[in-house]
């Protein structure tokens, strides 16, 4: 032997030492085949990993191959004998004890000198806590994106639960609910393993079941610590409740968790796999989150639910709000005139409603309302709509009304069921309420119409003395066929002198007197209810006759003046609404001038009532007349200032000699801090105009004291008086003069 031969001998032997040395530390599984595939090296760390030692399985196949994967396995084998020189392969291995693990392996040919191929080396490591990490972040995110773009969590629910099935290796899993009323679980959805024979497991898993307060079960642990929960062997687990059923179908590892939404439990999730599992942190930590994911959708579900529901429904009654109530009698208007199919629509308010929140309180009130919601719906079908528009207003939608007499029987069926006794704080109250009834077609063809026209019924049913209900008559339909009868009725009042006039007591609010009077025309027609004065005002404006009406209420009401003057009594300014067809007509001076002097009333006593829409209608007419007008020594009054364009300074440009402040901004004072406000506004604006404010519709001492701590220089409404017939208001006109003073009840 040479030097040099012995030499490489020694450093091969050396080398061989280091190669055994790293072979039998590495923490890498090393393993060399023959062609055969039979294993001729096994070292320490595939010992470990696989768990055979090498004793076990030198001289053997590879025993960590899984039955389905073995024919991949071969045709590597085949690859590598056949001349390529590196392959990497990651994949599913058995364990001696029956578990899995993923590998990361590179496999390369065994050459012997000649270079021929002899075998198989194999470097191995174990993956499958990454696999398991990389498989759970899939799961998670899957689920995520199906929330996402999911449209209710019953719709989206079953993917979830196979997304999860998959990713675990489950063989079924489920939705479970806690139903609080009767303390009973259940399930929601439910997914399992196609061809699963897991029927019987299904249906006890299925049927809602009181879960025992005492058992730690899986659904009651979860339930308890609102945490993820496991049972590694459900069939060795004498306090899992399904034992048998899961017996039977080969399932044994359980895991649940709770669908959260802060501390709420507001589902559970459950999982069986066919192995038994034993407990792993990441997948705990994965399916807390998947359970918050959940319970926020859910959650937000339930609050955008709630939103819907209170865009649609009334809070305290839970009966459709004015606004869906709306929809559904557009649908009906269409259906009505597509098929010819009647509708009829009853406006419901409670009689002196008002007496019960304010002797019982709102509590009570809201009870009263309630019941009557709760009787509304008890006198209708299913089809038919009730909804409580508001206040003591309710509002009944009757889809196919076919004939008048059964829209009168429904309406007389809620009279009655309303005049049953409500027992409240210990007291029975009596109820009742007005009707008024619309119907389509006749009455209106459109929404709007429609509920204006039962609107105005129910206001009849109440002047008829309330606890009644009305249809809408066409007698005071502008827009029906009817309207000519009415325009020939109107007309006929006229010559059959069926309009009268109510007086209202103006008072100056400083010296406590009656210094005028409103003249409101009214309608009585013989033997029927006096209709006031909107119900044919707009239509004997709409028709022009408006102009006659008016002369005649105008001649009327200076007569009248001129003859309370006759017989003594103080002098009075009455004042007379003109209409904007009567201000726009021609003849005005003239039939003003001719009226005063056929009356031989002062001027100074007589005051016209106009509305900011007269004059800026054509404001350089309107300026001319009231000139003349003013001229003539009449005072002029701007009626219902607020509603309009309410511009004080552009009317300075007119004469007027006061503004009346509409009784919608008196109507709440002073609680109101807006209309107390815009009241004090136009008092201080009017009287830097030289303009004297009265307000109107004052019905409360509290709004009169207001006023007059504002400095408000007249009022007029119910609180002194409402309109009176001729004969009442000189009665109290006489009885003041007897007094002296002015008694006026509030002091
Ligand atoms: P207006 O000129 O604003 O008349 C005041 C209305 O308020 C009257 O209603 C009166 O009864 C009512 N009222 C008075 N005090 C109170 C109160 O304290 N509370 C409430 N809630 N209401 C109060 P009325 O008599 O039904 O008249 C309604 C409208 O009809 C009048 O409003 C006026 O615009 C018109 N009108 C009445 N008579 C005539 C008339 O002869 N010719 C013309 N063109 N229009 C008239
Ligand atoms: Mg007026
Ligand atoms: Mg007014």
């Amino acid at each position: 032997m040479t030097e040099n031969l012995r030499n490489s001998e020694e450093a091969l032997r050396i080398s061989n030492q280091q190669l055994q040395m790293l072979v039998q530390s590495s923490p890498l599984a090393i393993y060399t085949r023959d062609r055969n595939g039979l294993l001729t090296s096994w070292n320490p760390a595939a010992e470990r990993l696989y768990g055979w030692t090498a004793a076990e399985v030198l001289g053997k196949p590879l025993p960590s191959v899984p039955g389905e994967q073995r024919e991949e396995s071969d045709e590597l084998r085949r690859r590598l004998l056949a001349g390529e020189t590196l392959i990497k392969f990651q994949g599913r291995r058995l364990r001696s004890d029956g578990g899995h693990i993923f590998i990361d392996a590179s496999l390369g040919p065994l050459r012997d000198a000649a270079g021929a191929v002899i075998g198989i080396i194999a470097v191995a490591a174990d993956i499958t806590e990454q696999k398991r990490a990389e498989r759970q972040q899939a799961m998670e995110h899957g689920v995520t994106r199906l929330l996402a773009e999911a449209e209710s969590i019953e719709q989206v629910m079953p993917e979830i639960i196979r997304t999860m099935c998959e990713s675990l290796g489950c063989a079924y899993g489920a939705r479970r609910v806690w139903n609080e009323r009767e303390q009973k679980i259940g399930s929601a959805e439910i997914w399992s393993e196609p061809g699963a024979e897991i029927g019987r497991f299904l249906e006890a898993s299925r049927e809602p079941r009181a879960l025992p307060q005492t058992s730690g079960g899986l659904l009651r642990r979860v339930l308890t610590s609102g945490e993820p929960t496991w049972i590694a062997d459900v069939t060795e687990d004498p306090s899992f409740r399904r034992g048998a059923e899961a017996r039977q179908a080969g399932l044994r590892g359980a895991f649940a968790f709770p669908i959260r939404f802060g501390s709420e439990v507001l589902g559970i999730m459950e999982f069986f796999s066919r192995e038994s599992r034993p407990p792993d942190q990441m997948l705990v930590q994965s399916t807390r989150s998947i359970g918050s994911q959940i319970g926020q959708f859910m959650a937000r579900g339930q609050a955008e639910e709630r939103v819907r529901h209170l865009a649609h429904f009334d809070e305290l009654t839970g009966l459709p709000n004015r606004a869906l109530f709306n929809q559904r009698l557009n649908h009906a208007l269409a259906r009505a005139r597509r098929a010819e199919q009647p509708l009829a629509v009853l406006f419901i308010d409670l009689d002196r409603f008002k007496n019960v929140n304010d002797t019982l309180g709102h509590e009570a009130g809201d009870r009263v309302l309630k019941e009557v919601a709760q009787r509304l719906r008890g006198c209708l079908r299913e089809v038919d709509t009730v909804s409580r528009l508001g206040g003591d207003e309710f509002v009944v939608l009757i889809e196919t009304a076919s004939r008048p007499a059964d829209v009168a029987e429904v309406a007389q069926k809620i009279l009655t069921a309303l005049a049953r006794p409500v027992a409240l704080e210990g007291q029975e109250f009596h109820l009742t309420a007005s009707i008024g009834i619309s119907t389509c077609p006749g009455d209106s063809a459109d929404l709007q119409g429609i509920m204006k026209n039962a609107d105005i019924a129910m206001y009849r049913a109440k002047e008829q003395g309330k606890n009644n209900f009305q249809f809408y008559s066409a007698q005071i339909n502008v827009h029906t066929l009817e309207r000519v009868a009415l325009e020939s009725d109107l007309r006929h009042a006229l010559e059959r002198d069926e309009f009268v006039l109510h007086y209202q007591p103006k008072i100056d609010i400083a010296s406590n007197r009656v210094v005028g009077v409103e003249a409101l025309v009214r309608w009585q027609q013989s033997g029927k209810p006096l209709i006031p004065p909107m119900q044919f005002i707009p239509l004997a404006e709409e028709s022009g006759l408006i102009v006659p009406i008016g002369e005649w209420v105008l001649r009327h009401a200076c007569l009248q003046n001129r003859a309370w003057q006759d017989q003594g009594l103080p002098g009075l300014r009455i004042a007379v609404n003109l209409s904007a067809r009567q201000f726009t007509h021609a003849n005005l001076l003239q039939d003003v001038a001719r009226v005063l002097r056929e009356s031989r009333l002062d001027p100074a006593w007589l005051e016209l009532e106009i509305t900011e829409g007269m004059v800026m209608h054509d404001p350089a007419r309107a300026v001319q007349l009231l000139r003349e007008l003013k001229a003539m020594g009449i005072h002029l009054s701007l009626d219902d200032f607020g509603t309009g364009y309410s511009s004080l300074s552009y009317l300075k440009r007119f004469p007027l000699d006061s503004v009346k402040i509409d009784r919608s901004f008196i109507q709440d004072l002073p609680r109101d801090g807006d209309d107390a406000g815009i009241t004090q506004a136009i008092i201080a604006m009017a009287h830097s105009l030289r303009l004297a404010v009265v307000a109107e519709g004052v019905e409360t001492a509290e709004q009169l004291d207001f006023l007059r701590s504002n400095g408000c220089d007249e009022m007029q409404g119910y609180h002194f008086s409402r309109p009176l017939p001729e004969d009442q208001l000189r009665c109290m006109l006489l009885d003041i003069r007897a007094a002296g003073v002015l008694a006026a009840k509030s002091a």
